[in-house]
């Protein structure tokens, strides 16, 4: 393994990347490490690849010139980058630049097997607290609340392979029980992946939140068969139809894909794709919106079913918080 005490980040970088190569495409591979870099984890990518190949003086500017420039994009970019991966902590994305396992929502590499992929996908298979459940019986929520204070922003709206997902900026913050979490990005599931009384609806947009300490809080709305959804209608004009494909929208109302009851459910949950990470405070709405039949055969016609089947509850409670409120940007 090389030295660790390396000054410049950079060249480690360009070792990692040889030896992730051809695994991934140089700028998925700069664009994680620029994660992991802002995550202070470029150390553990060298240990995890264990790997002493030199890197040619290109690839190190190359490297260098792309890192950059998504340094300059922001922390959240790397946050971002992984509909699901943001809660993972520095060691668990070095892992994953090994992981050339890919994962799918059926057949040999489907939801049975996400646990068995990868080492750091244990827990989708030996957790106790995983995502999505079926929300059947609810207790009152005893205390706790949820502001939402969104705001519009711009979208950078992509096609990461496994759903749709919007990349937000500056769309504001939720504060669960008074601790901020900043709106990173949100995407959708066709089907939903939490089911109610057993029902399934049409579809579910997953709003994903992170804490100043990283932790995550997902907000979930319900869409159900019926009419368009409108709020949606700007996303679905261009939805990306390739990992290639990316669309920028100039300024998106957030709130508006809310139902106007707000009450929600809350429960402790994970992430609902490898590598399962648990700790996710997860919050879906009690009230569903609409999605059309069009608009859900848009969506997967790019996306295929993309809903993990509900898990055990376990010992977990579901409480159902009728006390919400929406608030102005701060
Ligand atoms: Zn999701």
């Amino acid at each position: 393994m090389p030295e660790q005490e390396t000054v410049d980040p950079i060249a480690p970088m360009a070792v990692a990347f040889d030896a992730a190569r051809p695994r991934m495409s140089r700028r998925l591979f700069a664009r994680r490490t620029s994660t992991w870099l802002l995550a202070g984890g470029a150390v553990t990518v060298l240990a995890a690849c264990g790997t002493s190949n030199a890197a040619s003086k290109d690839d190190v500017a190359a490297l260098r010139k792309e890192v950059a420039a998504l340094k300059r994009a922001g922390a959240e970019e790397g946050a971002a980058a992984d509909a699901h991966g943001a809660a993972a902590k520095p060691g668990e994305k070095a892992a994953a630049a090994h992981d050339a396992k890919h994962w799918e929502y059926e057949g040999a590499t489907g939801p049975e097997k996400w646990g068995e992929l990868a080492p750091e996908n244990a827990v989708c298979s030996s957790g106790a607290t995983q995502s999505p459940i079926d929300i059947g019986g609810t207790q009152a929520g005893a205390g706790g609340r949820t502001n939402i204070k969104w705001q519009p922003a711009p979208l950078n709206v992509q096609n990461n392979g496994h759903t749709i997902q919007a990349d937000v900026a500056n769309g504001g913050a939720i504060e669960v029980d008074g601790v901020p979490y900043t709106l990173v990005q949100f995407h959708f599931h066709a089907p939903s992946e939490h089911t109610v009384g057993g029902k399934r609806f049409a579809m579910e947009t997953h709003f994903v939140h992170k804490s100043a300490k990283g932790e995550l809080a997902v907000v979930g709305v319900l869409h159900e068969a019926g009419k368009d959804n409108e709020a949606l209608a700007p996303i679905w004009a261009g939805l990306p139809k390739s990992t290639e494909e990316k669309k920028a929208l100039p300024n998106f109302d957030l709130a508006t894909v809310l139902p106007k009851d707000r009450a929600m459910y809350r429960y402790a949950g994970s992430l609902t794709t490898p590598p399962c990470t648990e700790g996710v405070r997860w919050q879906v709405m009690q009230v569903p919106t609409s999605v059309s039949e069009a608009q859900v055969k848009a969506f997967n016609a790019i996306i295929k079913p993309n809903a993990r089947p509900v898990q055990p509850q376990k010992a977990r409670d579901v409480l159902k918080d009728a006390i919400y409120k929406l608030l102005p940007p701060a």
